[in-house]
C-alpha cells in the first residue's frame, strides 16, 4: 500500500502553492476586511489552467480527477488562502460536472470553456429556507412556456451570487405530489443570471468575508430550454455528479486550512521566548501541536480515501461517464485555457 503523492500529483501541489504565495496574508487580511471578491486569484487560478484540472480535455480542461482536484483545492486553502480563496473558485473545479456528463455536445462546447478561462463565473443554487439536507423538499418552480422556463420562489446562502454572472439552479418542473418518488420531478438549467428577475440580497455572515452568501428571490426569471441540462424532472440525478465529489474537495480544504493553522501556530511555539526559552520547548505546548498534527494526517488519509473509492467507483462503472474522470495522464501539465 502505498501512500505517498506520485509525481504528477506532487507535481500539482507545487505549482499550486507556488501560485498562491502571491497572495500572502496581507492580502487575504484585506480582503476579508472589505468583503471584495478575491478576482486576483481567480483571475490567476484561470490564467495558469487550473479552473479546468477535472473538466474535458477536448473543451479546454486538464482532464484530471478527483483525488487531482483535491489536492488543488487543499493546497489553496494551505495557503492561507483558506475558504476566502477555496470558495472563490470552488464550483469551477466539479460544480459543472453535470453538464460534462449529461450535457448535450452544443452544452459543452458552449459552457464549459468559458468557465475554464474564468471569463464566466457561475453560481450554484439549491438549498432554499425550508430545504437544505432535504433536497428534494425544494419549492422554487420551473414552469414551461413554449421554448423557455419561467422561474420563480426563494434560494438561500447562495455563494457567490453577487460576481456571477451565470447560475447551475434546481427547480421542481413536476409538483412534489404527482412524481412517484421524490427525487423525480427536478430539473436542472445552467443559464445566464439574469438580474432585472431576481433580487440577491447578500447574508451577514462571520467568517470568509470575501466570499458572498445571498439569498436570491426569483421573479420570473425566464430560462431558455436550451439551457435545460439533461432530461426534464431528472436534475437530481444529474445534480449529484456535482455534489458528491464536491463533498470530497470540501473535506481536502478543511485539511488545508488545519495546516495552514498549524504551520502558524508551529512557527510562533519555536519564535515567541518565554522565560528564556522558544514556548515549543515546552510539553503543554509541543503535545497538543503534536496531537493536531497527528489528527490532521487522520483526516488527509481520510479524504484521499474517499477520492480513491469514488476513482474506482467511477472508473468500474459502465460509460457513459464524465471522461474527465477516468482518463488518467502520466505528465500533468495545466492546460492554457481558449
Ligand atoms: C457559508 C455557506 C455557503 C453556502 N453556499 C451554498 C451554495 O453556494 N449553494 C447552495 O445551494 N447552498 C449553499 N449553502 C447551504 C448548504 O449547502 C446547506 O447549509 C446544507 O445543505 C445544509 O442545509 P441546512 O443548513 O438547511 O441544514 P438542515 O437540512 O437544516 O440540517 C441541519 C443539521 O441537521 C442534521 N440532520 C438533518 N437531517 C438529518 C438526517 N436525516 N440524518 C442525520 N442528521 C440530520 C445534520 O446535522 C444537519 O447538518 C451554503 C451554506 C453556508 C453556511
Amino acid at each position: 500500500m502505498d501512500f505517498s503523492l506520485s509525481p504528477e500529483q506532487q507535481q500539482i501541489r507545487d505549482e499550486v502553492r507556488k501560485l498562491c504565495a502571491q497572495f500572502d496574508d496581507a492580502y487575504w487580511l484585506e480582503k476579508d476586511r472589505t468583503g471584495d471578491f478575491p478576482h486576483e486569484l481567480h483571475a490567476a487560478l484561470a490564467a495558469a489552467g487550473w479552473l479546468g484540472i477535472a473538466m474535458p480535455e477536448e473543451h479546454g480542461g486538464a482532464g484530471l480527477g478527483i483525488t487531482e482536484a483535491a489536492l488543488m483545492m487543499q493546497a489553496v486553502a494551505e495557503s492561507g488562502a483558506a475558504m476566502s480563496g477555496a470558495s472563490a473558485v470552488h464550483i469551477n473545479i466539479f460544480g459543472l460536472q453535470p453538464v460534462v456528463v449529461f450535457g448535450t455536445e452544443e452544452q459543452k462546447r458552449r459552457m464549459l470553456p468559458p468557465l475554464i478561462a474564468g471569463k464566466d463565473k457561475a453560481c450554484f443554487a439549491v438549498t432554499e429556507p425550508d430545504a437544505g439536507l432535504d433536497t428534494t423538499a425544494i419549492k422554487v418552480r420551473a414552469d414551461r412556456r413554449g421554448d423557455h422556463y419561467v422561474l420563480s420562489g426563494q434560494k438561500i446562502w447562495i455563494s457567490t451570487a453577487q460576481v456571477a454572472n451565470k447560475i447551475l439552479i434546481l427547480a421542481r418542473t413536476t409538483p412534489l405530489d404527482q412524481v412517484t418518488r421524490k427525487t423525480k420531478g427536478l430539473s436542472l438549467f445552467y443559464t445566464d443570471l439574469d438580474r432585472s428577475h431576481v433580487a440577491i440580497r447578500v447574508i451577514d455572515k462571520m467568517g470568509r468575508h470575501a466570499v458572498d452568501s445571498n439569498e436570491m428571490f426569483f421573479d420570473g426569471m425566464a430560462v431558455p430550454a436550451a439551457d435545460r441540462i439533461g432530461a426534464e424532472g431528472e436534475g437530481f440525478r444529474c445534480i449529484l455528479h456535482g455534489m458528491n465529489p464536491e463533498r470530497i474537495l470540501i473535506a481536502a480544504e478543511a485539511v488545508g486550512i488545519g495546516r495552514a493553522a498549524l504551520q502558524r501556530a508551529a512557527s510562533y511555539a519555536r519564535e515567541r521566548v518565554v522565560f528564556g526559552r522558544p514556548i515549543g520547548q515546552n510539553q503543554g505546548i509541543a503535545h497538543p501541536l503534536a496531537q493536531c498534527w497527528m489528527n490532521l494526517e487522520a483526516a488527509n488519509l481520510m479524504v484521499m480515501k474517499a477520492a480513491s473509492l469514488t476513482m474506482a467507483r467511477w472508473n468500474a462503472a459502465p460509460k457513459p461517464m464524465p471522461p474527465s474522470i477516468w482518463q488518467g495522464r502520466r505528465h500533468f501539465t495545466p492546460a492554457k485555457p481558449r
